[in-house]
């Protein structure tokens, strides 16, 4: 009998691209499939029309009998599209997305009136069970229920024939059950705070929008290679394979040139992304064999997150027509890179000014040093919160492991704008002598714009860049939900500028001119967060020792990264922003554990299973054809048989030596993992799977990956690193 693997490989060397409908020019079908200002024009009366407008722009209210109007005319176009259903789309703490889909059609108990009916109040809200979704604790089973609220901000899209809405989920004490629910809130307070500080230079902006253009990594691996490894189904990585005589060392793969099939879903996907609205714009090779980049043309946060929740689902769904499965996993494979979700991060006013891009007078470059240095600020003081923000079981293999970035959270600058922080930081205090004045507005705020065209010096291994007119947020995993990460940065930035505002407004007061007051309070914010700026190698061991001399974190593992979320520090930061209250903030922390706990689990279960089900019964298996071999040599040669036969006892007894090894891991492994789940506090479980249960398995796998070597490639039934990443 064949096993599993030659099966799969057969199937997987036998693919033939994919053919993709073409659907024209990409200007012409973006957006198709979305509720967009075009299609509520067209199918909206002016007045419902005119309410989510404001709602979308203004944050206004839209009352039950507005909603009735807007819920006809989506369901008009929905329909004219060959929808049948309407589901509310959310995004729990499972860090997933969820919908449960209705149908439109509606009919009396008796059958009589049949009829497609969609109202204001379901579009509105409604109450899906809310008990399967982690709630750390908000909810008890038995009290209320939790419901989910349309999210008008963000349009209404169709996929396949669904009406898909976006909305929050909350239970009914009002507490965030999901991760939009906290976003929107920061995004309210970094607008209110940021149009603040921007009038200093404007007094014309009324809003300002924090931006996002995230970069989705992953790995495609044939959907057969795919589920003829356990681990892969189960925990999206290898936990065994040895690793591939090629890996990434020829730096082949990065922006090569794209195989056939990959191209052919890249090119499905695209078309998808278009008629959802997605601004897709890159596509390329990454730098490990199988693994690619996609990234949009950026977009407001609350709509750029809710797109890459989106994209992340469709990635998979056109994956299956393309026989591929899509691993988003940080770390599928040991050897070569894992993948990221670059966040890039910036704000933008109603304006049209980038206030993170440096301008073309005097003034809208002070504008661009205040944002800048504000969000230097911030990060220096939330550090530890930031890294808290990416924290995950997958992302831990990221962070910290030797590979981009590292868990220790620093900013890069470059050197350009480093020169001019330092020219600033000899700004005089109080009043600027007229000279002063000029010399800045001359030499060192007005020559920013040139300064930063050759500003090439871009460090790969920085958790935290600036990159020309945005930071690159890099550190958050490719699994992860931006929402966690974003609602992070745009609080902390939000509390900042606050902060910034009152300390300029204090200094008016005392009447230095309000360029004086700026100067005077970001030339102390330069002072203060020197430790934060570095750029030097981020994966150097001399950083680590410095970074520990600055008093920066270093936290390797979530467990312990988690803990910044809880500090007193954090739980003021959220309450008094009124992103979360302490409850919510502590449910985060507690559902993140227990996520934590769950996946070190699992990946142990799974990580066993294979070993007794797969592994040894190979290894017993060729020991069988070498012990009958040996008997054969001693059949013919009697005693001499040694001389002929040595390699084979030689590797005979070292599979035995590897098996008993294997053996004696697996049981340490299960009774420490035994031992970690009666640990009653949360916390300290999490730590003893981390520390306890989670050592075992690179000791397994060490065993594991030796009898790969040493068994006969025909007997090995887990499919091998080089079919895995070299099968196209
Ligand atoms: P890479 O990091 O791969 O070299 P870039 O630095 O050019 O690529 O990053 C491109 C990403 O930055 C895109 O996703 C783009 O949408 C995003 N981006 C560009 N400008 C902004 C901005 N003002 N705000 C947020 N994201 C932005
Ligand atoms: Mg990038």
């Amino acid at each position: 009998m064949t096993s599993f693997r030659f099966e799969a490989l057969k199937a997987a060397s036998n693919r033939k691209p994919v053919a993709v409908p073409e659907l024209g020019k990409k200007s012409e079908i973006f957006g198709s499939n979305v509720f967009n200002d075009k299609a509520m024009r067209q199918h909206l009366t002016s007045e419902a029309y005119k309410a989510v407008r404001s709602a979308m722009d203004y944050g206004t209210k839209i009352d039950r009998k507005m909603a009735d109007f807007v819920a006809l005319g989506m369901k008009e176009w929905a329909m004219s599209k060959g929808v049948t259903h309407y589901t509310h789309w959310f995004q729990p703490l499972t860090g997933t997305t969820a919908e449960k889909h209705d149908a439109f059609f509606e009919t009396s108990f008796d059958g009589a009136d049949p009829v497609e009916k969609f109202s204001g109040s379901l579009l509105v809200q409604q109450e899906p069970d809310a008990s399967s979704f982690p709630n750390g604790g908000i909810r008890n089973t038995f009290e209320a229920r939790g419901y989910t609220a349309w999210d008008p901000t963000s349009p209404a899209f169709i996929f396949g024939t669904t009406l898909c809405i976006p909305t929050v989920f909350v239970s009914y004490t009002g507490e965030a059950l999901d991760n939009k629910a906290p976003l929107l809130r920061a995004l309210l307070s970094i607008d209110e705070a940021a149009t603040e500080v921007a009038k200093f230079f404007d007094k014309n902006v009324k809003k300002v929008t924090p931006t996002l253009g995230w970069e989705q990594e992953y790995f495609l691996i044939d959907d057969a290679l795919a589920a003829s490894r356990p681990d892969i189904l189960q925990t999206g990585r290898t936990l065994l394979g040895h690793v591939s005589a090629k890996g990434q060392q020829l730096e082949d793969h990065y922006f090569g040139s794209i195989p056939t099939r990959v191209l052919n879903y890249m090119r499905d996907l695209e078309n998808e992304c278009m008629l959802l609205g997605i601004p897709v714009k890159t596509r390329h090779n990454e730098v490990a064999p199988n693994q690619f980049e996609l990234a949009p043309i950026f977009e407001e946060t609350n709509l750029a997150v809710d797109h890459n929740s989106l994209l992340m689902d469709v990635m998979q769904k056109v994956g299956e027509r393309h026989h591929f499965k899509v691993l988003f996993h940080e770390k599928p494979f040991k050897g070569v890179n894992g993948s990221g979700k670059h966040n890039n991060w910036s704000l933008a006013t109603d304006t049209g000014v980038n206030l993170l891009a440096p301008g073309k007078t005097p003034n809208s470059n002070l504008q661009f040093l205040t944002f800048f240095i504000n969000t230097i600020k911030a990060v220096s003081i939330y550090e530890e919160l930031l890294r808290a923000s990416i924290a995950s079981a997958s992302n831990d293999h990221r962070l910290g492991a030797n590979e981009a970035p590292p868990a220790i959270i620093s900013i890069f600058i470059g050197q350009q704008l480093t020169k001019v922080l330092e020219e600033l930081e000899g700004v005089s205090t109080g009043k600027l002598s007229p000279e002063e004045k000029t010399d800045l507005k001359l030499n060192v705020v007005g020559k920013i714009p040139d300064v930063l065209l050759d500003n090439t010096d871009r460090n790969r291994t920085s958790p935290f860049a600036f990159t020309g007119n945005k930071f690159e947020f890099r550190a958050v995993g490719s699994t992860a939900n931006c929402a966690n990460a974003m609602t992070t940065l745009n609080a902390i930035v939000a509390k900042q500028l606050i902060d910034f505002k009152k300390e300029v407004d204090a200094l008016i007061e005392t009447g230095l001119k309000k360029d004086e007051a700026i100067f005077n309070v970001l030339r102390e914010y330069i002072k203060e967060t020197k430790n934060i700026l570095f750029e030097g190698d981020g994966y150097s061991k001399e950083w680590e020792e410095e970074a520990a001399r600055r008093g920066l974190s270093n936290h390797k593992t979530t467990p312990s990264a988690l803990k910044a979320k809880v500090s007193q520090k954090s739980l003021d930061l959220f309450s008094e922003l009124n992103v979360m209250n302490n409850t919510e903030v502590e449910a985060r922390y507690e559902i993140e554990l227990e996520d934590y706990i769950k996946k070190i689990q699992i990946e142990g279960r799974v990580l066993g299973d294979i070993v007794r089900n797969h592994i040894i019964p190979t290894a017993f298996k060729y020991q069988n054809i070498l012990i009958k071999n040996i008997k054969g040599f001693k059949d013919i040669f009697g005693d001499d048989y040694e001389e002929y036969a040595g390699e084979q006892l030689i590797i005979l007894k070292k599979i035995s030596m590897h098996v008993n090894e294997l053996n004696a891991k697996l049981h340490l492994m299960m009774d420490a993992r035994k031992e970690a789940n009666v640990v009653e506090s949360l916390e300290e479980r999490a730590h003893a799977y981390c520390d306890k249960v989670k050592p075992y398995y690179d000791e397994i796998r060490y065993h594991a990956d030796k009898l790969e070597l040493m068994v006969d490639n025909e007997f090995w039934v887990l499919t091998k690193y080089r079919e895995l990443l070299f099968t196209r």
